[in-house]
């Protein structure tokens, strides 16, 4: 199989046909094996039997159907673990990306690519609730993570398969696929794809999604960071907050027994001893952090490295 093209469904029985139609076409001009593969996250209209409609039409079609709605990263998740293509190319159902768009991708992973991102240059949503989140959202994301793209949030992406099999999604970390296919150590680029208002449905989501990203951005940097080695990532500044509330301490302590001074009156008492104790608790978190990376590791056997290749 050489490609693997994966849909999420969430309520899109009117988009499921035209793309369809679009997306075949595309990839038959393509001439190289693919499937399709939906996946139907639950949907409550119609878009279930519009699928069944098309898989009785073509083979090359897979269908995975939720219990019930498990949202964007999950079904995604499944789709990419159920993919036996070469390549795996990731966009969504609602006609928003152009399959006419995706031979740009599968050429840029010829030129060597291992993840070609697309980015939504003209992109056709509100100002407000959309765009305006969206830049500042990418510019954090590219700035914490620091893998430089101008749109994380575009799902029209295209993956060695290699990549997509090493990265594990949780919550709604679809966004971050780049960044910890980074990790992965993937080489990676973005293209310009044309991008179309919503026509049939509506969008699955409000402007709370700004406030999600930048919690899980939050997560990502410290996985990618220090995932397997959170000692570094508490202990430093425990040890700098104990060192500093030692030092308070014992300049106190030399106040009261040689020049006989009331510590009652100081507040910096207080201090001394609560940076001694947010220490004491920082390294605290840093060890507990250490016993669960390896029960995460372990019971998942889950390497801390990827390889590319082995010669023997
Ligand atoms: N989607 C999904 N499950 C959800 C929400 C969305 O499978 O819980 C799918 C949806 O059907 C679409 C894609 O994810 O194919 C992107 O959703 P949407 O277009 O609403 O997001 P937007 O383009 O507005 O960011
Ligand atoms: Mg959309």
């Amino acid at each position: 199989m050489d490609i693997s093209v994966v849909i999420p469904v969430y309520n899109e029985e009117a988009s499921l046909n035209p793309l369809y139609e679009r997306l075949k076409k595309t990839l038959q001009e393509i001439n190289r094996s693919y499937e399709i593969i939906f996946i139907d996250d639950g949907s409550k209209d119609q878009s279930w039997r519009v699928l069944k409609h098309l898989k009785e039409k073509d083979e090359n079609i897979k269908l995975i159907r939720f219990t019930r709605n498990f949202g964007q990263t999950a079904a995604i998740s499944a789709g990419f673990e159920y993919a036996k293509g070469e390549i795996i190319v990731g966009m969504d159902a609602d006609l928003q990306n152009d399959p006419g768009d995706i031979p740009h991708f599968l050429a840029k992973i010829e030129e060597g690519y291992d993840l070609v991102s697309g980015w939504r240059r003209h992109r056709k949503d509100t100002l407000l609730t959309r765009k305006l989140p969206s830049w500042i959202a990418n510019w954090l994301i590219s700035k914490i993570t620091g893998v430089k793209l101008h749109d994380y949030g575009c799902s029209l992406k295209a993956y060695r398969s290699w990549v997509i099999k090493n990265i594990h999604l949780y919550g709604e970390m679809h966004r971050f696929i780049p960044a910890l296919a980074k990790w992965c150590g993937a080489s990676i680029t973005e293209i310009e794809v044309r991008h179309h208002p919503r026509r049939f449905g509506q969008t699955k989501y409000g402007l709370s999604r700004t406030l999600k990203v930048i919690l899980d951005l939050i997560t990502v940097k410290f996985l990618l960071s220090y995932s397997t080695k959170p000692l570094h990532f508490f202990g430093i500044p425990g040890i700098l907050s104990s060192l500093v509330g030692f030092l308070i301490c014992s300049y106190l302590s030399l106040l009261k027994f040689f020049y006989h001074i009331q510590l009652s009156q100081r507040p910096l008492l207080l201090l001394g001893i609560l940076l001694i104790f947010i220490g004491i608790q920082f390294i605290s978190l840093g060890l507990l952090g250490e016993l669960a990376i390896r029960i995460y590791h372990e019971t998942q056997r889950k390497s801390i490295y990827v390889i590319k290749e082995i010669i023997e």
